[in-house]
């Protein structure tokens, strides 16, 4: 299928000058219409800095430093996301891609009914809409993302954290975006609610067509409800595979000990390992490959050189062993 978003070796770094550090590395990475990509590492690997980077969300002193980001509308040309002005960048925001924070659901106003949230965003972005479709509106994107009709005119501080959740999913699907960028939507809910929040938005896309990468530190719901998946460290790529090629066998050893982290969904029950140290401090990048330090099949090269992420078939992997 066609790409809808495309990453081009994306380069951010956090400060300027010698006291900055590079957060993000050369990163190439594609969303493909109607596609859930996953995205997944340790804390620090860079995940939400991705993410703020290719919506221009970054907040100082983050600067992006290169690199591409080609969005494809459904309808009209290709266009690079970093190059848009400020008014471009705010009909980008919303209507094409939209995008729901880390803790969002606090972020909600204290002071404000649910159902007035909604509507100002559809009086922000279509100042035409006449009040009763904007009400009309507002109420079907709830009911879709299942909050009942007599919740409408609730005060956050009277839902639950999973109905907040929900109610940020339905504001970021209101002006029908292409893209959904969730970064870990389900921090602070329980297993259970995360589970559902994600199934819901899965369901949602299958119904509106829309295509989402959800970031998360929790491999295993990636495992179950992505189809492809990006692995990141110390601010790269470090592997990228479909779902369940990434599950039956990962090519790179630190996706492999990500895997070890979790129980098997199926099958026999396998001992939990873990990935012993911890990740890479920024301003100490290790040399040649970042994860040389914990990597338990680090060899000749790995110290010195850095691998470049490579295609296998429809996977990629950057690392000498599966380098040829
Ligand atoms: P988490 O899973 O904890 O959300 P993450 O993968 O989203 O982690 P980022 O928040 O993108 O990671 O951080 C990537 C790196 O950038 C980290 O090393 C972090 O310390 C660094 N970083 C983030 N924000 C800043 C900032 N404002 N100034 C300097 N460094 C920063
Ligand atoms: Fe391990 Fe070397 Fe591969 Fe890095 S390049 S993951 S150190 S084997
Ligand atoms: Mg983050």
């Amino acid at each position: 299928t066609e790409p809808v978003l495309e990453i081009k070796n994306l380069n951010v770094d956090y400060g300027l000058g010698d006291q900055s550090v590079h957060a993000i590395r050369d990163v190439s990475l594609t969303l493909h219409r109607g596609e859930v990509l996953g995205l997944a590492g340790e804390s620090g690997s860079g995940k939400s800095t991705l993410a703020y980077g290719m919506t221009r969300l970054l907040p100082p002193p983050g600067v992006i430093t290169g690199g591409q980001v080609i969005y494809t509308p459904e309808s009209g040309d290709p266009y690079d996301v970093l190059q848009l002005t400020d008014r471009q960048l705010r009909g980008f925001r919303w209507s094409e891609t939209a995008i729901v924070f880390q803790g969002a659901m606090n972020s909600l106003n204290p002071v404000h009914k649910i159902s007035t949230q909604l509507t100002d965003v559809l009086r922000a972005h279509e100042p035409k809409m006449s009040e009763s479709s904007r009400n009309a509106r507002a109420r079907e994107m709830l009911k879709l993302v299942g909050i009942a009709a007599d919740r409408m005119d609730a005060y956050p501080h009277q839902l639950s954290g999973g109905m907040r959740q929900r109610v940020m999913i339905g504001m970021a699907l209101i002006l029908q975006p292409q893209v959904v960028i969730m970064d870990e939507p389900t921090t602070a809910l329980d297993v259970v609610m995360q589970r559902q929040i994600l199934g819901q938005l899965i369901e949602l896309r299958e119904r509106l067509g829309f295509s989402v990468i959800f970031i998360t530190h929790d491999l295993s719901l990636l495992v179950e409800f992505s189809n492809r998946i990006a692995i990141m460290y110390g601010g790269r790529i470090v592997e990228e595979a479909p779902a369940s090629a990434l599950y039956r066998d990962s090519l790179h050893p630190y996706s492999q000990g990500l895997l070890g982290s979790f129980p098997a969904l199926r099958g026999p029950r396998r001992e939990l390992t873990g990935i012993p140290g911890s990740p890479p401090d920024l301003k100490g990048m290790p040399s040649g490959c970042s994860f040389h330090p914990r990597c338990p099949k680090a060899f000749d090269p790995c110290a010195t050189e850095i691998p470049v992420l490579t295609a296998h078939g429809d996977r990629s992997a950057a690392c000498w062993l599966v380098e040829r």
